[in-house]
């Protein structure tokens, strides 16, 4: 991340420097959340958090395959609903700039966000769903732990994320910046797989899946499609692969319970559906979709 053309000793200095800093920086700095309104140790700024997130979307999609095109159905069927359910939610209460991203990598069952709101689905994941309903829970997940400010709280935790703090200051300033006037690609390659190991906590995730539960319930979809979505992380899982998306999430089948206890406690009013099938809507009919 850093350049040492200093010496040792210059480099431990500007070290401590930089790490007492951050150090003041945490402490300090508890935000109220915008949507939420509750109190969190957070060291970047909401603005900071969507340019974050909008700088390293393409190097984080890059790292996963790729996007499919925007012309794509699939992509349109992603970004639509993404859209939806940010008209229909909370969700819109919020300082987040969300984008919705198909990834094109088949093998990888995964989904996740980045600060600011920048949601990925991947296509092994969109594959395996067949409703809008699912589909509005796993996106409707994610943007739960963009409203909840998880990955910035944990960044505020971890050492790196402190650095990166330090990071996104310099960029903001003249230093650090490329040509285009954003992240250079070696800061930015940097950052993203840092945030790739950032882990959220049990209680983040927990959070996420009710946030995901309410969102589907806003736009009119049922909850209980939450479950299906469980059962599709399940049937990836016996492989002899560990897949992705559990070094990330807690086992399913705990989820499962934590969703059907929740649904129990708010019972879900009458009337929600499942939306359509997947890839069935007219914009499939003229297109020539691979899988
Ligand atoms: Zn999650």
């Amino acid at each position: 991340m850093f350049m040492d053309r200093n010496s040792f000793g210059g480099r431990l200095v500007v070290g401590l420097i930089i790490a007492a800093v951050a150090w003041m920086m945490y402490m300090n700095q508890v935000e109220v959340n915008p949507v939420t309104g509750e109190k969190q140790h957070v060291s970047i700024s909401p603005k900071q958090e969507v340019r974050l997130g909008l700088e390293s979307a393409p190097q984080m999609s890059r790292e996963m395959g790729g996007e499919l095109p925007a012309g794509d159905p699939r992509t349109q069927e992603v970004k639509k609903m993404g859209a939806f359910l940010l008209s229909k939610s909370d969700a819109q209460n919020s300082p987040w700039q969300f984008q919705f991203h198909l990834l094109a990598d088949p093998n990888t069952v995964n989904a996740f966000a980045l600060p600011g709101g920048q949601v990925f689905i991947t296509l092994g994941l969109y594959n395996r769903i067949d409703t809008e309903a699912e589909l509005a829970g796993v996106l409707g997940h994610e943007m739960g732990h963009v409203i909840e400010r998880h990955t910035a709280q944990q960044m505020a935790k971890s050492q790196f994320g402190k650095l990166l703090v330090v990071a996104v200051g310099a960029a903001a300033s003249d230093s650090g910046q490329s040509s285009q006037g954003g992240y250079s690609p070696l800061v930015l390659a940097s950052m993203v797989n840092q945030m790739i190991q950032l882990r959220y906590s049990r209680g983040d995730e927990s959070q996420a899946d009710t946030w995901g539960l309410q969102i589907m319930q806003q736009a009119g979809f049922d909850p209980n499609a939450m479950i299906q979505v469980m059962e599709v992380l399940k049937s990836v899982g016996g492989g002899k692969s560990v897949p992705q998306i559990y070094q990330t999430h807690p086992d399913p089948d705990k989820r499962i319970r934590d969703i059907k206890a929740y649904l129990q406690e708010h019972p879900p009013k009458p009337g929600l559906s499942q939306g359509r099938k997947l890839k069935t809507l007219s914009y499939f009919r003229n297109a020539n979709v691979g899988e």
